[in-house]
């Protein structure tokens, strides 16, 4: 059975995961902070996404650039004639809604009914419309699919205007020197106005690829859905580097590797599917989503874009300095294509927390816990000390300070056993080792395991290595 989203909204900030922004001032749209255990699960993600792209490639190295950037970039890269969704108000509830994102639901609603075609001819139309910009058409097929307002009801639209979702502010100390500058709303372009500089610098061949993890802003008109659409929000995004005419290979193996990953990750085949795009973007020649059947339905986690030269010719042409390579093996210069993953840190971590998300009925007993894959989980082991006198607190520190060097390691003495248990399975601790008297004698503890609840007895000279084969990925 699906859990709910809001049982999972609820489930997060009652045990430290997520909270809404600035929450005693009843939050802000859109903005949300990670708790204690939050913060953990997504730096583990982002560790993951790092260490697979950077590690496991030797062709793929990283790099760290700005929020802020020149502001012609956003032109070179189209964002400011272009970065802009549909946007329609409804004259009764006065609400604004994203043009495109009515008509996904309502194409989400049919498939549901299991009308498949309807909603693929649905989204294609769509597709058609918004590819030709034909805003007026768009408003049509929205009145002709009888969409209605989700608050009001009624179907009394306004017209369909772009929206721009950059945010932007002002640099300079006084008001007459001031000029307007972006929050960027994606870190892609800090790699490829950095393209020649990691290129030269870290001696890198054509293919290669380029990895950067950073926060994006982007002024989004529909904001709900919990950390699934954030107005401040991380990307972990990666450009290939590709020749001319190989990008359909690369295309290829990247969303294949980057399908695997996920799936290593612990999400089953049924959840988790590919969808190529109805309406490719002005750069691109190929696209595809990664998508995951979240409480709410298939949503894209990820995205694979196959964007051609265009962003290092758009800059080329801007900054008038030459983006070409020199590939020594055709004896040519030119400038490359790239191949694009792009997938939000957030959305991810919303991913990773529906999939664990488990409540389960057994032996008459309600459970609930989060079964995230060791190597994720905000915890690795909580040490438990069955009592708080004999010696045994001590004796559970002791295996604390041996295991807290290489895992997030929590010790809890307070209330029973049973409680402790049930306290670590809510934020998904996989093991929780028990300290008893036995332990005095033997040198041996109690795992208990979380997906199982079974218990085994193993000696705490084996603890440092079950951990770390369980946690590796
Ligand atoms: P959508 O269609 O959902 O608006 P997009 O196609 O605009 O997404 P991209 O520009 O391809 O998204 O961004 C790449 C990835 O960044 C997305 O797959 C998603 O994981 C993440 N992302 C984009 N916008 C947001 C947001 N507002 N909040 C959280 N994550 C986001």
């Amino acid at each position: 059975e699906i859990a709910q989203l809001k049982d999972i909204i609820a489930h997060a900030k009652e045990y430290g995961f997520v909270y809404p922004s600035s929450e005693i001032y009843d939050g802000l749209q859109a903005v949300y902070d990670y708790g204690a255990y939050g913060v953990e699960l997504k730096n583990n993600l982002k560790r993951l996404w790092w260490e697979t792209m950077t590690r496991l490639n030797d062709n793929v190295v990283g790099i760290d650039s700005s929020i802020f950037m020149h502001p012609t970039t956003w032109k070179a890269s189209g964002h400011v004639d272009s970065f802009n969704d549909p946007m329609i108000d409804n004259k009764d509830s006065k609400k604004r809604y994203r043009a495109d994102v009515l008509i996904e639901e309502k194409a989400a609603r049919l498939e549901k009914e299991g009308k498949l075609e309807e909603a693929q001819q649905l989204l294609a139309a769509m597709g058609r419309l918004l590819e030709a910009e034909d805003l007026a058409g768009v408003r049509d097929l929205i009145i002709n699919e009888e969409i209605n307002c989700p608050i009001s009801g009624t179907s009394n639209w306004t017209e369909v205007r772009q929206f721009n979702l950059m945010f932007s502010t002002q640099v300079g100390s006084v008001a007459e020197d001031s000029s307007t500058i972006y929050l960027r709303p994606e870190t892609a372009q800090g790699i490829f106005v950095n393209f020649l500089n990691v290129q030269k610098t870290a001696r890198m061949k054509v293919p290669f690829g380029i990895a950067q993890i950073g926060k994006a802003f982007r002024n989004e008109i529909v904001a709900r859905q919990f950390i699934f659409r954030m107005r401040e929000f991380e990307q972990m995004e990666m450009q290939f580097f590709v020749r001319p005419g190989s990008e359909m290979e690369w295309y290829q193996q990247w969303a294949e590797a980057r399908v695997k990953w996920h799936k290593a990750l612990g999400i089953p085949e049924s959840k988790i599917r590919t969808h190529d795009h109805e309406k490719l973007a002005h750069y691109a020649n190929a696209a595809m989503d990664i998508e995951y059947d979240f409480p709410f339905g298939f949503k894209e986690v990820e995205g694979i874009h196959s964007r051609t030269d265009f962003d290092l010719k758009q800059h080329q042409e801007f900054s008038k300095k030459k983006q070409q390579y020199f590939d020594p093996e055709v004896n040519q210069n030119y400038i490359p294509y790239v191949i694009e993953t792009s997938i939000g840190a957030d959305r991810l971590f919303l991913m990773t927390l529906c999939n664990a998300f488990v409540e389960e009925e057994k032996d008459g007993k309600s459970r609930t816990y989060l079964k995230f894959h060791p190597a994720i989980a905000p915890v690795k082991a909580a040490i438990l000390p069955l009592t708080k006198k004999d010696g045994l607190p001590e004796k559970a520190k002791e295996i604390v300070d041996a295991l807290k060097y290489d895992f997030n390691i929590i010790y809890e003495e307070a209330a029973s056993i049973g409680k402790r248990y049930t306290r670590q399975d809510l934020i998904g601790t996989p093991f929780c080792i028990a300290v008893d008297h036995q332990t005095l004698e033997d040198n041996t503890v109690t795992i208990r395991h979380r997906d199982t609840t079974e218990q085994e007895r193993v000696a705490i000279s084996e603890l440092h290595g079950k951990l770390g084969e369980a946690c590796s990925f």
